[in-house]
């Protein structure tokens, strides 16, 4: 494409230190993968138009923009909001709130919300995300819900990734209160689960045990589909904000959606019993609340189109890349085994070079609290964290393993991802 005073796109990239050789690759790439971006472009206009529909029923306007304060009482924006969200979700209630600081704390409010002492949790799918072993008990902590005397059960996956139904089918007990299902596979090497896999099990668990509450913690996975896991029999589902549904705006913040009376019971353990949803000022976060949940649906056809183009350069590059360019995706996190500590270091920094915020630094492993070999993380974002902006990052452990997410546009996902394979290609740990 021309440009201004006969410059096309590839003198620009060349300029910021893509040379032409590595655009030409993943020119290549990207052009083998027509048919799925179109894929991805009609699921987004589905989920823009789920989205803007919950808008305009619930007649958005500017006067829910307006801040509040103290105690937040009559917060009407936030009302709507969490209409907004339940009516995309097809949930009775949602609660989404500032006040959450994380994804990790919606899940421990909708956890320690609707458990009681003697009640027991299982997980079907295996070992939860890290957070959560601390929340729970796996690994004690203060606090936990096993301090409470709530126990915990697990089911691990088959070796082919799939559910154990007969294990499960045992391991629910007259004292099975709440079954935790983890859609994303997080930082594990599981499969991600499908909404219809999910629906499937349960199916499989409510037909044995009708009372029991199905939670599904679906970070990672909004509007990749064109259902989400309420569509399917979940009674609780449960995220963060600095993921897919804040749309890269959303400065801070966390979601609990799904049958009103567990939200409510999620609610009044978020800030007290009897006040539950009525109080939380908003402050000024309302709009970009809204309008990055407005955005959602493009950016995280955005994420997933990076990560479909990263795994389509790497396998072409023989690495092992999970998932591959071909299979469907469940969530838009992207693994890719490099084989070496110099090229986890050098993906990393081609990210960050990439990055809009902080693009001059570099980044180097460090032996971060909590885990047990050195990590060296890529982010240069506009919010302290987000993992829907453009991020990676790997342990410094066999078998070198780098995990990417985001990317707020897939033309910066694109760059980012170029520049990963620039700086392999330059340190000579990659031949093109
Ligand atoms: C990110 C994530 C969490 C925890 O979210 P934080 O915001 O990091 O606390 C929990 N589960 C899954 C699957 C995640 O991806």
């Amino acid at each position: 494409m021309q440009g201004k005073g006969d410059f096309t796109v590839k003198d620009l990239y060349e300029k910021m230190g893509v040379r032409p050789q590595v655009y030409d690759f993943g020119k290549k790439i990207e052009q083998g993968l027509e048919e799925r971006f179109k894929k991805l472009d009609e699921t987004a206009e589905y989920n823009q138009l789920k989205v803007l529909s919950a808008m305009q029923k619930n007649r958005v306007d500017e006067a829910c923009f307006y801040p509040s304060t103290g105690y937040g009482y009559n917060d009407q924006g936030r009302d709507v909001l969490e209409q907004v969200y339940a009516d995309t979700f097809h949930t009775e209630a949602a609660l989404v709130r500032p006040q959450i600081a994380c994804g990790t704390h919606a899940l421990a409010v909708a956890l320690f919300g609707n458990l009681r002492p003697g009640d027991e949790l299982l997980s079907p799918v295996g070992k939860p995300y890290d957070t959560l072993e601390e929340v729970i008990g796996i690994r004690p902590q203060k606090g936990s819900l096993a301090e409470y005397g709530i126990t915990y059960r697990q089911v691990d996956l088959r070796e082919d990734g799939t559910f154990d139904y007969p294990a499960i089918e045992q391991a629910l007990t007259p004292k099975t209160r709440l079954v935790t299902i983890q859609r994303s596979k997080g930082y594990q090497t599981r499969p991600s689960f499908s909404v219809a896999q999910i629906g499937e099990l349960i199916a499989f668990i409510k037909k044995r045990k009708p009372d029991v509450i199905c939670m599904v913690d679906n970070c990672y996975g909004e509007f990749v589909d064109v259902i989400e896991p309420s569509d399917a029999g979940a009674d609780l589902l449960v995220g963060s904000l600095i993921k897919n549904p804040g749309g890269g705006l959303a400065p801070i913040g966390g979601y609990v959606a799904g049958k009103k009376e567990l939200v409510e019971q999620a609610a009044y353990r978020m800030t007290s019993p009897g006040l539950g949803k009525e109080v939380g000022a908003s402050l000024g976060v309302k709009q970009a609340f809204y309008q990055g949940f407005f955005l959602a649906p493009m950016v995280v056809k955005g994420a997933l189109k990076g990560a479909i183009f990263a795994a389509g350069v790497y396998e072409a590059l023989g690495f092992p890349v999970l998932p591959d360019s071909k299979e469907p995706r469940q969530d838009i996190i992207q693994s890719i085994t490099l084989g070496s500590p110099e090229k986890i270091v050098a993906f990393c920094q081609g990210i960050q070079a990439a990055a809009p915020v902080d693009s001059y630094v570099s980044p180097e492993p460090w032996d971060m609290p909590g885990y047990d070999s050195p990590v060296i993380m890529a982010a240069g974002a506009f919010v302290s964290g987000s993992s829907i902006e453009l991020s990676a990052d790997g342990p410094i452990r066999p078998p070198y393993a780098v995990y990417f997410q985001g990317g707020l546009t897939w033309e910066h996902a694109k760059f980012g991802i170029l520049m990963s394979l620039e700086k392999l290609a330059q340190a000579g740990l990659v031949k093109l």
